[in-house]
């Protein structure tokens, strides 16, 4: 090694740190790349027309050559989601629990995309080299099986990346967070920096236990006995799938697993033995005609809400499996995450109409959080005791949240550092400082074809305040207006307004346009500054609205 000073380690946020959803983060020792996560983000209700939201990847196609591999630290969409996008423009294996693998496999499969990755199995307590990055994975707690908090052992000392997690004393499967093996790192060779999950860090308390949720979920089938019971929540969530079985079985009834994603990851954990549910106990949908409402209980996908999902089709009667009668009980399992409130009470209403009793989360504690709140947060600080620390997953709000928690919790104010999307950070041995910013704008998807902000912003002014159109039609030339001005409109005010409306702006349009051609020597992009300027201040005057004015000019 010599006399030089030690590698410095830069780590750059891709998407995470602002947001919840599109995690990705880019860890470089002596100039190669190890991703952690690479996740997309569902929409807010004001990205209009918006399938997914992306993770910048211009930084990281640049760099192309230098990507080691990517770790998966579980297997959430807003973890893996994002790499059926990235393996079009990249190529680089993937690492993580087989589990987490096997989740974030179909989306690869179905893009047509797996020759351009290779899959790494590690187990837990793994520690394992891959290029200059020694990393270790430790055992978590979290709302999915299987996910790990992935320890760096770098020239700068251990860097400890929590993933998602909650500290859950009793989980489903036994398999505890390492808290020992964390305590072990921080009393040997320290924590030099940790990034941990904020997203519950404004929140008090302690989470529930997900065992907890298993005996509500026994009792709410216990109180309603001789119905038929649909329950809905993640598919990935295997050990809420696993207490649904289990209370169910425990009341005499069978589990019809229904929708795509249900029916598949049921299918694999029971294959990896991470789900239990005797064959007897498990039967196809098809066949739920054959058992007596009070004998059945169905595992369905939608508990958010998404349009199309078997929970939403079931709403509006048009799930080709099943109809929903008032002998019906519907648990939805889970919790709207932020921007699918709104979807997920739209089908709450139309169950009700239907006549089935729905059970959620407001009436009921039928669902647990996956992610640590503030005692937690406040007890994995205290047993890591790390020297630098930057609060990773979440919202700003949470962020700040929980930098808040690691000063309470003895670390250093100057060493503790708010990071937002694009920032890179360098650890060095002087410490951990800011190193610049690469781009990590929102990359939107709407089917095929790129949409950009200012696509967005031109669908929001369509939303609010529609369209007016001016059409004028010229002879360059002789400097004549030959045509029009000819007006239409969507969108913009009520139809019975339209004729009084549209007289009006034709006059102003046709003074505006007269005088251009009388003054100078216009051209077509002239003019139409000319009848968006005059359009524009008529609508404003006349309807205090701001539509989105079209000009055109044809000429003669
Ligand atoms: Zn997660
Ligand atoms: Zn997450």
């Amino acid at each position: 090694m010599g006399t030089t000073a030690n590698s410095p380690v830069e780590i750059t946020f891709l998407g995470g740190l602002g947001e919840i959803g599109r995690n990705c983060a880019a860890i470089e020792i002596d100039g190669r790349i190890m991703l952690l996560d690479c996740g997309l983000m569902f929409p807010d209700d004001d990205m209009l027309g918006i399938d997914v939201v992306l993770p910048d990847f211009s930084w990281l196609i640049e760099r192309r050559d230098d990507i080691e591999g990517c770790i998966l630290t579980h297997g959430h969409e807003d973890h893996v989601g994002a790499l059926s996008y990235a393996l079009a423009e990249l190529s680089f294996p993937i690492i993580g629990s087989a589990l987490t693998l096997g989740l974030a496999r179909s989306r690869i499969e179905e893009a047509g995309l797996l020759g351009r990755t290779q899959m790494i199995v590690v187990e837990d307590g793994e520690r394992r080299s891959f290029g200059p990055f020694d990393c270790e994975f430790l055992p978590q707690t979290h709302s999915v099986p299987h996910g790990f908090a992935t320890v760096f052992h770098t020239p700068q000392g251990v860097l400890l990346h929590t993933g998602d997690f909650k500290i859950d004393l009793t989980p489903v499967d036994g398999r505890l967070s390492d808290l020992s093996r964390v305590g072990g790192l921080a009393s040997g060779p320290g924590i030099r920096l940790l990034l941990s999950d904020s997203t519950n860090a404004d929140q008090h308390g302690h989470s529930r236990s997900e065992r907890a949720v298993g005996s509500v979920l026994y009792d709410v089938m216990h109180e309603h006995e001789g119905r038929r019971v649909i329950t809905a929540c993640f598919a990935s969530h295997i050990h809420r799938v696993q207490q649904i079985a289990d209370a169910a079985r425990s009341h005499g009834r069978v589990v019809a697993p229904l929708g795509r994603s249900m029916r598949k990851n049921v299918a694999m954990a029971r294959q990896m033995g991470v789900l239990h549910i005797p064959d007897a106990s498990l039967v196809d949908i098809d066949d739920i005609d054959g058992y007596e409402p009070g004998q059945v209980c169905v595992i369905s996908t939608g508990s958010q809400g998404e349009a199309m999902s078997a929970l939403a089709l079931l709403g509006s009667n048009e799930n080709r499996w099943l109809r929903v009668t008032p002998n019906d009980t519907v648990i939805l399992s889970s919790h709207p995450i932020p921007g699918n409130e709104s979807a997920v009470a739209r089908v709450i209403d139309n169950l009700v109409r239907l006549g089935a009793e729905v059970v959620h989360s407001g009436i009921g504690d039928v669902h647990a959080t996956g992610h640590a709140k503030q005692e937690e947060l406040k007890l994995f600080l205290s047993v890591a005791r790390p020297e630098w620390f930057v609060p990773v997953h979440g919202e700003y709000r949470h962020l700040v949240a929980h930098a808040r928690l690691a000063k309470i919790m003895g670390v250093p104010a100057e060493q503790v550092r708010v990071a937002e999307d694009g920032d890179r950070l360098i650890l060095d041995d002087d410490g951990l400082r800011p190193a610049g910013r690469v781009p990590a704008e929102y990359v939107f998807v709407h089917g095929v074809g790129d949409v950009d902000n200012s696509t967005l912003r031109d669908r929001q002014i369509l939303g609010n305040d529609g369209v007016v159109a001016a059409i004028v039609c010229v002879d360059l030339a002789s400097r004549q207006l030959v045509g029009g001005p000819e007006i239409a409109a969507r969108g913009w005010a009520a139809a019975d307004e339209h004729d009084d409306l549209f007289a009006t702006m034709a006059d102003r349009v046709r003074a505006a346009v007269t005088a251009a051609l009388a003054e100078g020597q216009p051209t077509r992009s002239s003019l139409q500054k000319v009848i968006r300027r005059s359009a524009g201040s008529f609508v404003g005057e006349s309807t205090r609205r701001r539509p989105m004015i079209v000009p055109v000019v044809l000429e003669a």
